[in-house]
């Protein structure tokens, strides 16, 4: 049985043929684009390192780390996403192997395969996140590293993440996320210690109503990334 939520692959996919548009639904990940590649890039050093991004969606983040040298395969199971992915490829000229099959399947055809593995906004919506966890921990070689970002999981990030974006100033269309399926820091490092990957840094990525920007810092308390070696 795969690990995917159908109705939340539909959503993706209904609002697919926007996903390049920086003004769309989508706006949030162009907006943290940025960041979340100066993060992983300033960890990991990306030029010239094998990538695997999981749960690429359109490419946003997998196009970026090819764009500054890495080789790149980025795998989703949504069709559509994965089409709009491999079009924009000849718009930017980038090369990504864009594949559609789920994480755990492709852990056991490669494992250990991978200088770096990053899987951004994307536990949030899969039923069972540690199995997602363990196999990016298998995809990746000894000694590298894995990136994860979601939302944490409290009365602020509901309020800003599901009430403030989604029915306040609708950056994302109503029901977009599933405050249950938020998950604290904690719990996210504990799947990954369960996958014997150690925690390095978790970092917070915050969003200013006043400035309508975002930044990299130590509030974790909405959205925030996690830094993991394996050993
Ligand atoms: N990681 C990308 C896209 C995030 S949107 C970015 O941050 O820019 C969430 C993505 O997860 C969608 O593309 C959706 O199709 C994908 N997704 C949801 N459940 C999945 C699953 N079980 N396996 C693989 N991808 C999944």
């Amino acid at each position: 049985m795969t690990n995917a939520d159908p109705v939340e692959l539909e959503k993706f996919s209904q609002l697919a043929h926007n996903w390049w548009d920086a003004n769309s639904e989508f706006k949030p990940l162009h907006d943290i684009n940025p960041l979340r590649l100066g993060y992983i890039d300033g960890v990991a050093q990306l030029a010239g390192k094998t990538v695997l991004d999981v749960g690429c969606g359109g490419g946003i983040l997998a196009e970026s780390m090819a764009a500054i040298g890495a080789q790149v395969t980025g795998i989703d199971l949504g069709d559509k996403a994965l089409q709009v992915a491999k079009l924009h490829l000849l718009e930017s000229g980038q090369q990504v192997e864009y594949r559609k099959i789920a994480v755990e399947q492709l852990a056991e055809e490669r494992p250990g395969a991978y200088d770096v593995v990053t899987c951004m906004e994307m536990l949030e919506h899969v039923p069972d996140p540690q199995s997602v966890v363990r196999a990016c921990a298998q995809l990746v070689k000894p000694g590298g590293q894995v990136f994860f970002s979601t939302l944490n999981r409290n009365p602020k990030s509901y309020l800003f993440a599901i009430i403030g974006a989604e029915y306040v100033l609708n950056m994302l269309p109503r029901g977009t996320h599933d405050y249950a399926k938020f998950l604290k820091p904690s719990e996210l490092a504990q799947f990954c210690r369960n996958a014997h990957l150690g925690v390095s840094d978790i970092s917070g990525m915050s969003y200013s109503m006043f400035n309508q920007t975002y930044s990299l810092g130590r509030d974790s308390s909405v959205n925030y990334l996690m830094a993991c070696r394996r050993g």
